[in-house]
């Protein structure tokens, strides 16, 4: 199941992603689509069509994207990777970070300093504060 939620993550930052539309990505995307069971990838993109992300990663128990803490069953689950877990508050995919060595994720890029930039890019969503 790791691999499955894995996939859909890496598909979710390519589709996110400044260069979504280049050969390559769309190469890529292509490729880690057809790894995703079809009901999975329907619930996915409906997500997505909403201009929400299809997987939230989850840190210490809570959502990262809806901030409500995940029931303590549901995150034992998750962490086991037994299979692949909905968030109750926002219908998300969750996504388990590695939490035991919160020291080693690099810190965010700071934000572009320029507006003007983001006009060719109209798929813009909402920072990732991770
Ligand atoms: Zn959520």
């Amino acid at each position: 199941m790791k691999d499955l939620i894995g996939t859909l993550v890496s598909l979710q930052t390519l589709e996110l992603g400044p260069s979504s539309d280049s050969p390559e990505n769309q190469a890529s995307i292509t490729r880690l689509r057809q790894k995703v069971p079809a009901q999975i990838l329907g619930h996915y993109d409906r997500l997505m069509q909403r201009g929400k992300k299809g997987v939230s990663v989850v840190r210490h128990g809570v959502c990262s994207e809806c901030h409500m803490r995940l029931a303590s069953g549901t995150h034992a689950q998750l962490m086991r990777l037994e299979d692949i877990i909905i968030c109750d508050s926002c219908g998300r995919y969750l996504f388990p970070a590695d939490e035991p060595a919160p020291d080693a994720a690099p810190p965010p890029p700071p934000p572009p300093p320029k507006p003007a930039a983001e006009k060719k890019r109209r798929r813009k969503k909402t920072a990732d504060v991770a």
